[in-house]
């Protein structure tokens, strides 16, 4: 089962297809249209996580920053005041602190399409901007938006990068510009599911200019892990391998020099620094196995 949502433009929050990337201003309405080729079972809930996108950052959870958490606000009651992603206008939103990563995320009950429509709609806000100071400090992030089932199973998921600021259209024309300027020369094969599809939502996550194998990764497969304690290490590198699908190629290729030159300097140098060697070794393994 996959997620397809589409992102409604509007006049405040301006989405990319091209960069799947969000541009919205700070506690703003962001409708974001959901839709699953199947029915959900029962019981089945929409989680949204904010997490970091570049690989550096990944493993700081994504939080609001002082001085937004300290603000006073009268008009969302359910919120925990740290968190940066919320949703709007609906009672049954459940704000959740993960007890191992500690990340917060925001549950609503999937509700089917009103009748008429294709997709459900959930709206949501960003309650910092992408700037701020102490939070997110100008880091770019990632939403992930999953469909699980009432105990936590994986049944469908996007992902969308987001950018919250001032001038959220003015932002998206530049970042285009800038992407279809480094494009151009060297990407020939990408040509067909370029800039003419933009006024097209697109229709998976597969179309988009990533990897050509992405499309039998897109299945999702149910694993049984006997012992909470491997379940958690395979739940670590499953994250750490869903977070590297989502670098971009060109990003990609730059961690690995930035790896190698970290690898180098700990060899050469004393420093035996094994401490974060782990998480980027499940990275570098991904990037040589595609
Ligand atoms: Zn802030």
């Amino acid at each position: 089962m996959k997620i397809r949502h589409h992102i409604f433009v509007e006049r405040q929050t301006k989405y990319s297809p091209d960069l799947n990337k969000l541009f919205c201003q700070l506690a703003k309405t962001c409708p974001v249209q959901m839709e699953v080729n199947s029915a959900p079972p029962p019981g089945a809930v929409l989680r949204a996580t904010a997490v970091y996108k570049k690989s550096e950052h990944v493993a700081e959870v994504v939080r609001r920053c002082p001085h937004h958490e300290k603000t006073q606000e009268t008009n969302n009651v359910l919120a925990p005041p740290g968190h940066l992603l919320r949703v709007e206008g609906n009672s049954r939103a459940v704000y959740r602190e993960d007890d191992n990563t500690l990340r917060h995320s925001v549950l609503v009950p999937y509700e089917p399409p009103q009748v008429g429509s294709e997709c459900t709609t959930v709206l949501y806000n960003y309650m910092c901007n992408s700037s701020c100071m102490g939070g997110m400090n100008r880091r770019p992030i990632l939403t992930i938006i999953t469909l699980e089932t009432q105990d936590g199973q994986l049944l469908g998921r996007r992902s969308f990068e987001v950018r919250v600021c001032a001038c959220p259209g003015r932002d998206r024309k530049t970042e285009e510009g800038n992407a279809r300027k480094q494009e151009d020369p060297v990407r020939p094969a990408t040509k067909a599911p370029g800039p003419t599809k933009r006024s097209i939502p697109p229709p998976t996550e597969t179309s988009k200019k990533a990897k050509t194998n992405s499309s039998s990764n897109e299945e999702i497969y149910t694993l049984l892990v006997r012992g909470k304690e491997r379940y958690e290490i395979l739940k670590m590198i499953n994250e750490g391998l869903e977070l590297s699908d989502m670098v971009p190629p060109a990003d990609l290729e730059k961690y690995r020099q930035k790896l190698l030159a970290r690898n180098r300097k700990e060899k050469d140098g004393v420093s035996p620094g094994p401490k974060r060697g782990k998480k980027l070794m499940v990275k570098e393994e991904k990037s040589d196995s595609d």
